[in-house]
């Protein structure tokens, strides 16, 4: 066995990884140190190269270290770094929540800034339950969410996902909220389309509604795309539906951006791809192109109104020290800078063809069950059998078998479960994808040969 480098060794003795069994490393969960960024790549200490095919958690859109980010934080940091947002402000926050507004579907019209994606999710349900009862109708003390969903970590954000091996052993501790069919379309019928299989769902959610509309306060859903859930896509007639229900029924809609945000799903916000605005939108991740830390959340006027009054108890005192933090706000500036400048757009909709023509070749493989793609986001479903949509048994850990075949291949991929998944910064270039795509089929190949 080789030597553990020095910062591994260290690092063991002092740091708790989020998200992993501590005990797996470094014997079956390798730890990579990163000495730098340089566009798509991950460069470690002794000059190894990783492909980052995840954007470091989905929140790198343009390449780490891009010098047009990095230049407005040192400069913003030397003007000012921090002041509280409460009877103070500053012109990043005031221009980033304008120039969200401008690009937010239409009928949002206030920020409300935090700092993570499971905090705006927070700050969502929050602000939803407290609309309602300062409207005086306190019935209403329940959230619908979708099954297979993902909302984040805090005991709210967890309260609203259904992905068991992050939510069982909290479930004592946890809100209950009333689970809908997500209209995934990986779960059509036999011989229904996405579309058939998304009104089907939202037929269940409007007997739900008819059921418990009263007592609800609002529906949150991952729009297009259910990330974490295996990235699991569905039509957006689903959304349209979903939007009219919760309009019958007085109930809000919360839509969720904080993954597929800021283009990934090819178009700025995946709502639009269903022409509509939600009641709440929560925005993070990629909205600093992945430097900073970071939440928004985006408040119709109609929820915004109900909290003036002269009561304090009737506003919305909800706080973190770092909301709407300078450097962060600038990071955010220069991102949607970017995407004008550069329009990103536009151009990932080109590499976003180039990925896909190999995701389709790759998809041959005999063990990949289902090959979808929204936008820049790309996933493999690989089963022990496809045709009788017999997964892999669990105790053989196929993803994790990948991921460090695809480490040694230079490439980071981190599949979820037994989902491979391509999720890469935009910046990602020719030569890239190229090795992203001889990397991705070398590690397949490597754990599950064929001929
Ligand atoms: N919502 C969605 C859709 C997410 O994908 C995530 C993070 N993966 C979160 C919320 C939580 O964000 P954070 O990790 O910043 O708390």
């Amino acid at each position: 066995m080789t030597a553990l480098p020095d910062l591994c060794r260290r690092d063991l003795a002092v740091l708790w990884h989020p998200c992993t069994q501590m005990r797996e490393h470094p014997g079956i969960m390798p730890l990579l140190p990163v000495a730098r960024g340089e566009g798509a790549w991950l460069i470690g200490q002794d000059g190894t190269r990783h492909l980052d095919a995840v954007s470091s958690w989905w929140t790198n859109l343009f390449g780490h270290a891009e010098p047009r980010i990095a230049t407005a934080i040192a400069q913003q940091a030397m003007t000012l770094e921090h002041v509280l947002l409460a009877g103070f402000t500053h012109e990043p926050a005031v221009r980033l929540a304008e120039r969200l507004l401008d690009l937010a579907p239409p009928g949002l019209a206030r920020v409300f800034y935090a700092d993570n994606g499971s905090a705006a999710v927070e700050v969502a349900l929050k602000m939803s339950f407290h609309a309602h009862r300062n409207r005086g109708d306190t019935r209403r003390t329940r959230f619908v969410t979708l099954s297979n969903s993902y909302h984040g970590e805090t005991l709210g954000a967890l309260s609203v996902g259904d992905i068991p091996l992050y939510r069982r052993t909290y479930a004592p501790l946890l809100l209950e909220p009333l689970f809908t069919p997500s209209p995934d379309a990986f779960n059509a019928l036999p011989g229904e389309d996405a579309e058939a299989c998304a009104l089907r769902c939202a037929d269940e959610l409007a007997t739900m509604l008819e059921q418990h509309g009263e007592t609800v306060c609002a529906l949150i859903v991952e729009p297009l795309v259910q990330c974490a859930g295996g990235m699991r896509m569905h039509h957006p007639a689903w959304l349209r539906r979903a939007r009219e229900l919760c309009d019958a029924h007085g109930v809000h809609l919360i839509a969720d951006e904080i993954a597929v945000g800021f283009g990934r799903t090819g178009t700025m916000f995946a709502c639009e791809q269903a022409g509509i605005a939600p009641d709440l939108m929560c925005l993070s991740k990629g909205i600093t192109g992945g430097f900073m830390p970071l939440a928004a959340v985006l408040a119709s006027p109609t929820i915004y109104e109900t909290f003036l009054d002269d009561s304090r108890e009737r506003a919305f005192l909800h706080s973190h020290s770092y909301s709407g933090n300078p450097l962060a706000c600038a990071a955010a500036l220069a991102t949607l800078g970017i995407f004008d400048s550069d329009d990103v757009l536009a151009r990932n909709a080109v590499t976003a063809d180039k990925l896909a023509s190999h995701g389709r070749r790759i998809a041959q493989h005999p063990n990949i069950a289902d090959y979808r793609q929204s936008g820049m986001i790309f996933a493999f479903e690989l089963m022990a059998d496809p045709a009788a949509l017999t997964p892999f048994p669990t105790s053989e850990r196929i993803g994790l078998q990948i991921y460090r075949a695809a480490l040694r291949h230079g490439l980071v991929l981190r599949p979820l479960g037994d989902v491979l998944y391509w999720m890469p910064p935009y910046c990602i270039n020719d030569d890239d994808i190229a090795h992203l795509a001889t990397a991705t089929q070398a590690a397949i190949q490597e754990v599950l040969p064929c001929a």
